[in-house]
């Protein structure tokens, strides 16, 4: 009798990053775990939480709190894991990766979970020293020096990662001599793709109250450098100029997908997948920030976990019977200490919409929900977000909300209640319906 494929293949993961992880942690839970694999990673030390760089800047975690898995523990799995390392190119008739140390590698199957940099704005200056992205811990231990010393910082960007950014540096720095933080957003308002005016201007006012400085409708022109190569301040496109001895890129992300593309697998804006994280090789899988699905690229974790569940079935069961990866809408949250806003679904209403609105500026509180024919589409919560995951539920369940109106915007126990209520009294108009029992 032959061995299960499984039993004998070599599974290779490109990328030692939250999808590439998070897979091989899937895979040692499986019964049917490839019999050797290799994860190879470009960065100095085994994967990290790297949504967690954003708490560490702010100095509010230690280093130690971000490790996943120490080296050893992959070892002890029976995981090779290489690191410091990058894969270079993939001969796909072979089946072989080369590193940029020279190293050769054959593999069964191959998954890229390579992420995603920080996209760079085409503007003179980019290369100058003193310009940094924020992605990885080397970018973060570099932006915790900048603050230390203090100086003046720029942040190209308004969006979740580019505030984060901004107070991470300001509360780092707040202990040093003369730091000033300041945020260009391009958009007229903060996170224009998640907050509306309100909630956006109440998001200003409050960092603007911790002293930084938030520029927006400002759209970058140039950095200007010194005669040694350093930053010395950014021109923006209506010709002021600020003076700035550090720039903050946070403008987007650009997928890693060059090295599917270099072995030629059908690349668009990243790596193109169906919906089981194939790519167009059938022994190649590709899954977080480096892969596109049905158009869309990624950003977040919560699709990416979903990835991972879909990938790891896929690697250890019998193909025909794995689940399926299915694009679902996310929520939005900030991680800002202090700062409380969870957001999903459409920006800005539209005729169909009916728009429920409740505004403290006091408290600082605004909620905002688009319902269309009594069920919620979007909502929009900053200051008291208690709500907002009992929302995104209702919003993905699709109910009619109708009966609850006039408590969405309370609190979920109000609405709750309310929507009990009325199905009870539905419930027992008709005899045919299933009648809830009393708990
Ligand atoms: C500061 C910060 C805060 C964030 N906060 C949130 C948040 O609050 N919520 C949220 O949902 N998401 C957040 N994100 C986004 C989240 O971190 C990413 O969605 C997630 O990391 C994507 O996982 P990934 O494995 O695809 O990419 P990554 O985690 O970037 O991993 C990819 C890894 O592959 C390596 N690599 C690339 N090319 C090669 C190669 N050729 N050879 C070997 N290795 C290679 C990279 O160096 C990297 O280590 C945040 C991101 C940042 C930077």
């Amino acid at each position: 009798m032959h061995p299960a494929p499984h039993e004998t293949e070599h599974l290779v993961i490109i990328g030692n990053g939250m999808a590439g992880h998070r897979l091989v942690e899937a895979l040692l839970k499986e019964p049917g775990r490839p019999a050797r694999i290799t994860v190879i990673g470009d960065e100095a030390t085994p994967a990290y939480n790297r949504i967690l760089l954003s708490p560490w800047l702010a100095g509010e975690m230690e280093r130690q709190a971000l490790t996943l898995r120490e080296a050893e523990w992959y070892a002890a799995q029976g995981v090779e894991l290489l690191l410091g390392e990058r894969v270079a190119s993939i001969d796909r008739v072979a089946r072989r990766l080369t590193t940029d140390a020279g190293r050769a590698l054959d593999y069964h199957r191959l998954v890229l979970a390579t992420g995603s940099r920080p996209a760079m704005p085409a503007v003179p200056g980019i290369a100058l020293s003193g310009v940094h992205g924020f992605r990885d811990l080397s970018d973060a231990e570099a932006l915790a020096g900048v603050a230390e010393r203090g100086g003046r910082v720029v942040v190209i960007g308004g969006g979740l990662l580019g505030l984060e950014a901004a107070e991470g540096l300001r509360k780092r720095g707040q202990g040093s001599r003369g730091l000033a933080v300041c945020v260009l957003q391009r958009s007229a308002r903060l996170m224009n793709r998640q907050l509306d005016a309100t909630a956006a201007g109440l998001l200003e006012a409050e960092l603007a109250r911790r002293g930084l400085a938030i520029h927006t409708g400002a759209q970058l022109a140039a950095i200007e450098g010194d005669h040694h190569g350093r930053v010395s301040g950014v021109r923006l496109v209506d010709g002021q100029r600020l003076v700035a001895d550090c720039v903050v890129v946070a403008a987007g992300i650009t997928p890693n997908a060059e090295l599917g593309q270099r072995a030629g697998l059908d690349v668009d804006r990243a790596i193109v997948v169906d919906d089981t994280l194939t790519t167009s090789d059938p022994a190649i899988h590709a899954l977080g920030e480096c892969c596109q699905f049905e158009g869309t690229t990624y950003g977040l974790v919560e699709p990416i976990w979903r990835q991972v569940e879909v990938l790891a079935e896929r690697l250890t069961a019998d193909p025909a019977e794995g689940i399926r990866y299915e694009e679902r809408p996310c929520a939005t949250k900030l991680k800002i200490s202090g700062i409380s806003l969870f957001a999903f679904g459409p920006i800005e209403p539209d005729a169909g919409h009916d728009v429920l609105a409740y505004h403290d500026p006091e408290q600082g509180d605004y909620r905002r929900l688009l319902l269309r024919d009594g069920r919620l589409e979007g909502a929009i919560l900053y200051g008291d977000t208690a709500m907002g995951p009992w929302l995104f539920d209702q919003a993905q369940a699709g109910g009619d909300l109708g009966p609850c109106r006039r408590a969405l915007l309370l609190g979920a126990a109000d609405a709750d209640a309310l929507l009990d209520a009325h199905h009870s009294d539905t419930n027992s108009d008709n005899p045919d319906r299933p009648v809830k029992e009393a708990a």
